[in-house]
């Protein structure tokens, strides 16, 4: 069964459950396997998720997209700048493997 996630509507919401779909076609909630998930972001209408960095006075805001799972309520983030294909991995730094 194929992962499906419900918007508020408008062309900017169904450009991000999209762009989110095609790199994630697997979706799955983590806690209890469901496909069916609720967008908590509006883009249409000038709402979303971010992610905070700061440090003092200075810091920076990533967006975020928020699924709710419709059956159990788990909650999961995707920052955008990944997903939209705005970033690659080394521009997060290098990696720590367990090898
Ligand atoms: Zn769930």
């Amino acid at each position: 069964m194929s992962a499906k996630i419900r918007t508020p509507g408008g062309d900017k919401a169904q450009q991000l459950a999209s762009a989110l779909l095609q790199r994630a076609p697997n979706l799955r909630c983590s806690v209890c396997g469901g496909v069916d998930f609720a967008m908590l972001e509006d883009p249409d209408a000038g709402f979303r998720s971010l992610l905070e960095r700061k440090r003092g006075a200075f810091g920076y805001r990533l967006e975020a997209t928020t699924l709710v799972c419709t059956n159990c309520g788990h909650v999961m983030q995707f920052a955008d700048v990944v997903f939209k294909l705005e970033s690659k991995p080394d521009d997060f730094g290098p990696p720590v493997t367990n090898e």
